[in-house]
């Protein structure tokens, strides 16, 4: 006899440990690890996976309920999917069934598009014989499908449903009669739009080749250490990319290439398919699941051999990986925000070890974190130091803004940056200004007694829209604008209005003839919003682009020579330990815009902090004396990724309930003396306390051990799990940095 442990397919943590079931002897040959089955559940069925296979039953085997059978239209998962979502909950918390959930991109089967199409199974005549007779019965429905067969001779099933409302079992009826005849044509869901070229590679250059070459001899000879290529934009780590895919598909294997999704562009894409055709395939957010089912589906039949996307694309169900590569390996969206909160770089890692694959990282800044671990020998490093294409490193500049009101220049643009748009516009080049996102805001205060308005629901400033309404980006509340303080009834409350769109004011102000795109939350609302922007300017039907942060990443565009920063400090205030590195990161990636083609290109970094030290080095592109700055700060203050650190938020509409848990908890693990040397900080309110009603509170732990972290999480959450009742109202989640 065989049994199998199942995992019920709700997310509850009451249920969060497998159930032994009987499989019954002939369900033998279908019940695997990773069918999803039907079982019996106290006194109703529900569905689950099996998790293991064994031949001892947990209890006596008479009290062991068998399987009712396989799950209809359900897709297996393989086994190494299931251990990697285990080890997803050992290293991120959460609970089993969530993380199975997170490596089954698609749970259930969607059923291909079917295109139905009806025609008569009779002659004309007869139908209206029947129509007559149907109508006689007051089968009205009936009737309507046959006139309209008798007038169009055939009809799309959907012309019946949606234009007719005529119901299935209408045309079942007909149909089981032979009035009529259904036929079914499948449309499968196509994964690529495109013609590919098969373009010949470029001819990799002398340092190309030589990292290409020696990652590829490391690869054969079955060295899989991960390694991480740091190369300035433009440098051609892309090309390396390709190089390594081409070697390991010619050997049989397949790639996943993982690029964030805000630089997951249409030219990016197009060089894939241009180099490597069919197998090409790409998945990203907006795809329905029967299109990401779809695709998945080739990847596990071997149509695909090449899956390009965001971090889901890691869970493509390749049977032999042989490389994933990660762009922009230091991207923060590499990780999840929803439970697990799992890093898609760690996780990278962690699959490719499953399944003997390399991991190849690359990044013109990469993260502390990987930068940290190549240095001390745990990924082997590549430098790219030169672009390789056309293009120069552009001229920077750096402005301090002081200055500037000293000699009474209040406007948004410096002198520095008025004389070289001025320039620009002139030889009709093209001008990118990027604003950091949280650098001004249209929020309004009073000037009187400064109150700010806030959302009622959570802790942040409304901002102001089109001069009209007041929005909250967190929670979506809206309302009218104010004109009157509620809090004193001064009448001077004034609006700062958000950033880009004073921009716009300003540049129409002082260059009328420029035409300028924007590119921010407000502007590429609609599906399309973003690349219709991105197409336009590349396009040349704009002079300028201006916007927040996503103007920043990934885009390609060789005639723009010249790109300011507006304001580059507020980054440097945030609360994040990261804020150096965020602001160096983005001032880089920012400057790596400008002189990507013939053109030399300037930069103009606008700042009141012209001193700080991501701001220097990033003007000097000088990322190994940032490195070195910073990681002396990581080391002194115990923070990644010289320590691992865990933040828990807990989380509660009721915020005493919140400060309760989380001093209990704080509380429990500072009292645990088997935590070895961790530093534990807090209590305290998120930086952002209040969203939507819901009080979050947070607690910070550090420790040189990340088993040491996760063995304080399991202490935690089994706290939690006895003391169920009482905080049931309350949410604890753990991230790991
Ligand atoms: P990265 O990925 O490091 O930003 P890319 O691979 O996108 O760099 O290369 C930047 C530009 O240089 C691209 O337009 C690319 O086609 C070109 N390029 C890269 N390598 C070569 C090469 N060996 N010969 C000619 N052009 C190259
Ligand atoms: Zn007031
Ligand atoms: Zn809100």
């Amino acid at each position: 006899m065989k049994y199998a442990g199942v995992i019920v397919d709700i997310s509850h943590e009451k249920l969060d440990k497998t159930f032994q079931y009987i499989i019954p002897a002939e369900l033998e040959e279908s019940v695997g690890i990773g069918t999803r089955v039907d079982i019996p559940f106290g006194k109703s069925h529900r569905t689950g996976y099996v998790v293991e296979i064994t031949d001892t039953p947990e209890l006596e085997p008479d009290r062991i309920k068998p399987i009712d059978g396989v799950a209809k239209g359900s897709v297996p998962i393989d086994e190494r999917m299931i251990k990697l979502a285990y080890w997803m909950k050992t290293n991120y918390g959460s609970t089993v069934i969530k993380a199975l959930q997170t490596v089954i991109p698609v749970k259930d089967k969607v059923k291909n598009a079917v295109r139905k199409t009806v025609s008569l199974a009779v002659s004309k005549d007869e139908a209206a014989e029947l129509s007559q007779e149907c109508l006689s019965k007051r089968r009205t429905a009936q009737a309507r499908v046959l006139d309209a067969l008798i007038e169009y001779g055939a009809a799309d099933a959907s012309f019946f449903t949606n234009k007719l409302n005529v119901g299935a079992s209408a045309l079942k009826a007909l149909s089981e009669n032979g009035i009529i005849r259904i036929e079914e044509t499948t449309v499968l869901r196509n994964s690529v739009n495109a013609s590919a070229k098969n373009t010949a590679a470029h001819k990799l250059n002398p340092e190309q080749q030589s990292i290409s070459d020696s990652i590829i001899s490391d690869y054969d000879k079955g060295d899989m250490t991960p390694c991480l290529i740091k190369g300035i934009t433009g440098s051609g780590k892309t090309e390396i990319y390709m190089e390594l895919i081409a070697h390991v598909t010619r050997m049989g294997r397949e790639a996943i290439v993982l690029i964030p999704e805000i630089a997951l562009t249409y030219q990016t894409v197009m060089r894939f398919y241009n180099r490597f055709g069919d197998v090409v395939s790409v998945i990203n957010s907006r795809l329905s699941n029967g299109e990401k089912y779809d695709r998945f589906c080739m990847a596990r039949d071997g149509r695909i051999k090449i899956m390009i996307g965001p971090r889901s694309a890691l869970f493509t169900p390749f049977k032999n990986i042989g490389l994933i590569i990660i762009d922009e390996e230091h991207e923060s969206a590499y990780q999840s925000e929803n439970i697990p909160k799992y890093h898609a770089r760690e996780t990278a890692v962690e699959l490719a070890r499953m399944t003997g694959a390399k991991v190849v990282m690359g990044s013109a800044t990469p993260s502390l974190e990987a930068y940290y671990r190549a240095k001390n020998g745990i990924y082997k490093l590549y430098r790219l130091d030169n672009r390789a294409g056309e293009g120069k490193l552009p001229d920077v500049d750096i402005v301090d803004l002081r200055e500037e009101l000293k000699k009474g220049n209040r406007s948004m643009f410096s002198g520095r940056l008025m004389e070289l748009m001025d320039d620009r516009l002139k030889k009709g080049e093209q001008i990118m200004l990027f604003l950091n996102r949280r650098g001004y805001q249209g929020f309004i205060n009073c000037r009187d007694c400064g109150e700010v308005i806030e959302c009622p629901h959570c802790a942040v400033s409304l901002t102001l829209h089109n001069n009209r309404r007041l929005k909250c980006h967190y929670c979506g509340y809206e309302r009218e604008n104010i004109k009157i303080c509620p809090k004193c009834g001064s009448k001077h409350i004034g609006t700062f209005k958000a950033g880009t769109q004073m921009a716009e004011e300003e540049l129409r102000k002082y260059f009328p003839a420029a035409v300028t795109l924007r590119m921010d939350a407000d502007t590429t609302k609609g599906k399309e919003g973003h690349g219709k922007i991105l197409r336009e300017f590349a396009a040349k039907k704009a002079d300028v682009l201006l916007g927040t942060q996503m103007i920043v990443k990934g885009h390609d565009f060789p005639d723009v020579t010249l790109v300011g920063v507006l304001l580059a400090d507020r980054s440097l205030y945030s609360s994040d330990y990261r804020a150096a590195e965020n602001t160096f990161e983005l001032l880089t990636q920012a400057a790596g815009r400008a002189g990507r083609g013939k053109n030399p290109g300037n930069v103009v970094i606008q700042t009141y902090n012209p001193d700080n030290y991501s701001v220097v080095h990033a003007s000097k592109q000088d990322y190994d004396s940032f490195y070195e700055e910073e990681i002396s700060y990581r080391e002194l203050m115990d923070y990644p990724p010289v320590s691992h650190m865990m933040e828990v938020r807990v989380s509660s509409p009721k915020e005493a309930e919140a400060e309760e848990l989380s001093c209990l908890v704080a509380g429990i693990s500072r009292s645990a003396q088997s935590f070895g040397d961790t530093r534990v900080i807090g209590p305290a309110d998120a930086p952002i306390n209040k969203i939507n009603d819901i009080f979050h509170k947070m607690i910070y732990y550090k420790n040189k051990s990340h088993e040491d972290l996760a063995h304080i999480k399991d202490y935690i959450e089994a706290y939690l799990k006895n003391n169920q009742e009482k905080f049931k109202n309350c949410l604890v989640q753990f991230d790991f940095r």
